[in-house]
């Protein structure tokens, strides 16, 4: 594990040769190992002649393509750390990224260059904007190909050298940019790797965002280290997703918690012949135990597994091993993984541990905990404590044998007359009502000023007349009377980040429901 992140994924990139490492699934282009490697190399060269140095910010923006690996080690290799940034955000988003993490390059794609230019004008300090394809007036990675320039002689510490800096999603917050060093990816990497990861004959759909630590571990790092296929799409369209599952005969998917949904649910998963998978794996939000099981049953697969982490683990601290999918119970989001340690403590007491079955914040202590927050001690200090435990901020519980349940963020908890309500209890609870295709649940004030459950319903287009009233007397007849659903608004889409997050941040701030 004390490699550069780029020797740690690659070394055994000789060994796989003329295997397809990358695959577009779109237009079916290939790379082998064998080109990965050997290009990646060259970029690399063209970066440090270019004037990338040790040490510099490299902004990655970028949807996935078979590019991105390339860039993403290419740059890491000439000693840069990388930070990517989400494909969508608006040139004010992405200029505060770029200002904040000090990036002095951008690797971008054509089509993200008007906002790319803007966000760089915004934020100042980029030397130049660099394409992965091909635009007038910028230096193409394509292009860099051909470079003869020598490659960089560089010296990394994995201990101390930060590889990442992937900014959290910001569910709760402001992102922040999250210092990972190479070392803390790669150990991360090694501790995954005999439970989840495949292997050479698989072949593994990366649909979820390479910009995102999940799927950038899941989907780019820990495929290519052991010499999988990775199939590339650019976005999540059931359609294409389904198609690409098909045609390329995908064997395992890692994916989050909407698309379990769609799997589960959609008419169109009947049309397909997705036979060749073996396992699904969901991580990233809360996912419905009972939604789970229809997935895993209408696929005819075991289980599907969950994974917990963070952006400031490197990601993962808990999966469900592949060995395992069928003997775990329903709900868990997996077991610890070697060399971490994790504690579970009372809410009003960090100091109080309590024992399986109860629930409290997850503390974790290992390896793979973040060098820290960008620039940011006070925060770094709020989340990691005097003797390097990582305070969560998730409420979780184990069972008798280890097996970890996340019952929801601290922050989200809803507090009914001193009474700890969970929305996502109840957001799992609203999807099992047949005329409710999406739901999520924020804490409200009712006239009296209780902080009160407020559910936020989207009916089926089957089910137009569905009511408040219905909606309420669903939830009042199956849970104890402090958890009951006490508001009930109609909306047309659940807000949620790519990873699936519901941002209840944002149904808070919606003004017809400020009370
Ligand atoms: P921010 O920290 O900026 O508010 P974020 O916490 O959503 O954003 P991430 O690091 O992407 O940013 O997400 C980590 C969080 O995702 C965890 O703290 C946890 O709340 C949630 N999570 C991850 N995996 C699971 C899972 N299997 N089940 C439930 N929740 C999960
Ligand atoms: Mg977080």
């Amino acid at each position: 594990v004390d490699l550069p992140i780029h020797d740690a994924v690659l070394a055994r990139a000789a060994e796989f040769g003329s295997t397809p490492a990358l695959i577009d699934g779109t237009d079916g282009t290939t790379l082998t190992y064998e080109q990965v490697d050997r290009f990646h190399r060259r970029v690399s060269a063209a970066l440090a002649e270019t004037g990338v140095r040790k040490g510099d910010v490299l902004a990655l923006h970028s949807p996935n393509t078979i590019a991105f690996p390339l860039a993403f080690y290419a740059a890491t290799r000439a000693g840069a750390s990388v930070t990517t940034i989400h494909p969508l955000a608006t040139a004010e988003e992405f200029g505060k990224q770029l200002a904040d993490s000090g990036a002095r390059w951008i690797v971008t794609v054509s089509p993200l260059l008007q906002t790319a230019r803007r966000a760089a004008e915004l934020a100042g300090g980029v030397e130049e904007i660099l394409v992965c394809d091909s635009a007038p007036g910028h230096r193409s990675l394509i292009d860099m190909l051909a470079s003869t320039a020598p490659e960089p002689r560089v010296a990394i510490d994995p201990a101390e050298d930060v590889a990442v800096l992937p900014y959290s999603s910001g569910t709760t917050g402001t992102p922040k940019g999250v210092m990972l060093t190479h070392r803390q990816i790669a150990t991360n990497l090694a501790q995954l790797e005999p439970l989840i990861t495949a292997g050479p004959g698989d072949r593994i759909l990366a649909v979820l965002p390479f910009f995102h630590i999940y799927g950038l571990t899941a989907l780019m790092n820990a495929p290519l280290r052991m010499g999988a296929t990775v199939v590339v799409l650019p976005r999540f369209d059931l359609e294409t997703f389904l198609a690409a599952v098909q045609n390329h005969r995908i064997t395992g998917l890692y994916v989050a918690p909407p698309i379990v949904l769609a799997l589960a649910k959609h008419p169109l998963v009947a049309e397909y012949d997705l036979s060749s998978l073996e396992h699904v794996i969901s991580a990233a939000a809360p996912l419905d135990a009972s939604l789970a099981a229809a997935c895993s049953k209408r696929l005819g697969l075991p289980p599907v597994g969950q994974a917990y982490g963070m952006t400031e683990l490197s990601p993962g601290t808990h999966v469900v091993p592949l060995d395992a999918m069928d003997d775990a119970p329903p709900g868990t989001v997996g077991k610890l993984i070697a060399g971490t340690e994790m504690r579970i403590v009372a809410l009003d007491d960090p100091a109080e541990d309590l024992g399986p079955g109860e629930s409290g914040e997850i503390l974790i202590r290992g390896p793979q905990v973040m060098k820290g927050y960008l620039g940011r001690p006070d925060a770094t200090d709020a989340m990691i404590d005097e003797d390097g435990w990582l305070h969560t901020g998730d409420v979780g519980r184990t069972d008798e044998d280890g097996w970890l349940f996340v019952v929801d963020r601290v922050k989200e908890l809803i507090k009914y007359k001193g009474f700890q309500v969970a929305p996502a209890e109840l957001e799992a609870l609203l999807l099992t009502h047949p005329g409710i295709a999406d739901a999520a649940v924020v804490g409200a004030r009712d006239d009296d000023g209780n902080e009160v459950p407020h559910a936020h319903v989207v009916r089926r287009p089957s089910a137009p007349g569905l009511t408040e009233d219905e909606v309420m007397a669903y939830v009042a007849e199956r849970v104890a009377p402090y958890k009951r659903v006490r508001r009930v608004t109609f909306i047309d889409a659940v807000p949620r980040a790519v990873s699936g997050k519901i941002l209840r941040r944002e149904l808070r701030a919606r003004p017809e429901e400020a009370s």
